[in-house]
């Protein structure tokens, strides 16, 4: 049995109950085939995938905060620190009631590939929480953050493990850990990034994963020889990512039209008003349903659709596994020329294939979300030397290092014969790394 197939079986049968783990392992492993058969026997000498899919280690804790009634609630917090071979671990946390081990395991597993592609010194981990902090209010979110960090602060560190924002974590969550952490360790470091800008925040961090996004699809287009100009693009989401992810496509000419939530999506031919949509959701923290109730051109529909609406390019920035098999054949047969994940892993396994098969251009988010993490590492790197730099130098880096990340998956790919699959370019990429390092470093 080949290295690759003996590991997937290894890791199958040690986490059979964390699909969503098994499916981005599977996607990772798959698509490194080449890589592991070319050095084979010194992989499985050093163990080197086995040990590459078991993280560092997990955290797993109890976080009791007290509600507005005066009742005490009891959430699980996790921190995964996964792979550190290259620098801290960094990688946001997610508060959302779906939460589970598995999914933080797949995130932190995704994240380590993504952080190297980024091409800056920073490893791989995720956290959250099953908390969900919609409909809460801000004393209840502060009292849930302040109780989550009371425990994280002891595992983490500006030079051990820098967490920052990812669903349902913002700006004001970010606000109240800092806040606990420089409260109860008595120091004032760069330990979380996605901070506010008079506390250590770096500009352009809250734009970077959807501006980043917008990068890598523009350089993807124009080795096409095509621009963004004129072209119509679906999103899905309307959370960070979406946003700015709309907002960089229609400053770049391309018109954007359609936006969703956990509950239905918008359909507006004349275009997203992204101010709007940033009152709706940013400031009023509202459902669709009101941006479309301020929007003459618009119309809400209940569930999800967006992938149906013709396009030329489809950007999925909501969540994990949003974008299904009949989706991706949808896609294709209305013409859609480029799939780039705004979000973590949107694109289920057959649908990537699809597309794939049928001429899409595809880049997965491993590769096309990084900017966040990148403008995070940038962040960082202000804080180190105690300087902010202006909007502009932060997003003509993030612009490059989309750049960067882009010629380097392509490389990736046709070096091991395989021009066009992003996937596999990207995987490839922020694997040689990962392994060099780790070889490097001996048995640990
Ligand atoms: P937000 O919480 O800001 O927004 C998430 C959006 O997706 C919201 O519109 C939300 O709807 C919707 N959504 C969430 N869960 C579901 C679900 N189960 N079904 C349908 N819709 C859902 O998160 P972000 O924009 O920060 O993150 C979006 C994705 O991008 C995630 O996969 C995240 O991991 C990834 N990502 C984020 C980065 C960042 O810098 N923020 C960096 C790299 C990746 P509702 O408004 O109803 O909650």
């Amino acid at each position: 049995m080949s290295y690759v197939d003996e590991v997937l079986e290894r890791v199958k049968a040690k986490n059979a109950s964390e699909p969503e783990f098994l499916q981005a392992v599977e996607e990772v492993l798959e698509s490194l085939r080449p890589v592991i058969e070319a050095n084979e026997e010194k992989y499985r000498k050093e163990a080197l995938l086995e040990r590459i899919t078991e993280p560092d280690r997990q955290l797993k804790f109890r976080v009791p905060w007290v509600d507005d009634k005066g009742q005490v609630q009891v959430n699980t917090g996790y921190r995964v620190q996964f792979n550190n071979s290259i620098g801290p671990y960094k990688g946001g946390l997610r508060l959302h009631p779906s939460v589970n081990i598995g999914i933080i395991k797949f995130l932190g597993f995704e994240q380590v590939f993504k952080n190297s592609l980024t091409g800056l010194p920073i490893g791989g981990g995720k956290g959250g929480s099953d908390f969900d902090p919609k409909g809460k209010s801000d004393r209840e979110v502060m009292a849930f953050c302040q109780s989550f960090m009371t425990e994280l602060c002891k595992y983490i560190g500006a030079d051990v493990d820098v967490p920052a924002g990812d669903i349902g974590t913002g700006a004001r969550e970010i606000g109240y850990m800092f806040g606990q952490y420089k409260r109860i360790r008595g120091m004032y470091e760069g330990v979380l990034t996605g901070k506010g800008l008079t506390y250590g925040g770096s500009l352009a961090r809250t734009e970077a994963t959807g501006y980043g996004l917008l990068y890598i699809t523009e350089e993807l287009m124009k080795c096409h020889g095509e621009s963004m100009e004129g072209k119509t693009v679906v999103v899905s989401g309307a959370g960070n990512v979406a946003i700015y992810a709309i907002q960089k496509a229609q400053q770049m000419g391309a018109k954007v039209v359609t936006c969703s939530d956990s509950t239905g999506w918008i359909y507006d031919p004349e275009g997203i008003d992204v101010a709007l949509l940033k009152e709706v959701k940013e400031v009023k923290r509202a459902r669709l349903t009101e941006y479309a109730a301020a929007r003459k051109s618009a119309e809400y529909h209940e569930g999800r659709g967006v992938w149906q609406i013709k396009c030329d390019i489809a950007l999925p920035c909501a969540t994990q596994n949003e974008l299904l098999i009949d989706d991706a054949k949808q896609l294709v047969a209305n013409g859609c020329k480029a799939v780039c994940e705004g979000a973590n892993m949107p694109t289920t396994l057959d649908a990537t294939k699809y597309l794939q098969d049928n001429g899409v251009w595809f880049i997965c988010g491993k590769a096309s979300n990084a900017g966040g993490v990148a403008t995070s590492a940038l962040e960082m790197s202000q804080n180190s030397e105690r300087l902010s730099w202006t909007f502009e130098e932060v997003d003509a880096k993030l612009k490059q290092i989309m750049v960067n990340i882009y010629h380097n998956i392509d490389d990736a790919a046709k070096r091991y014969n395989m021009e066009g699959n992003y996937v596999a370019g990207a995987n490839i990429a922020g694997f040689e790394k990962v392994a060099e390092a780790m070889l490097a470093q001996g048995v640990c």
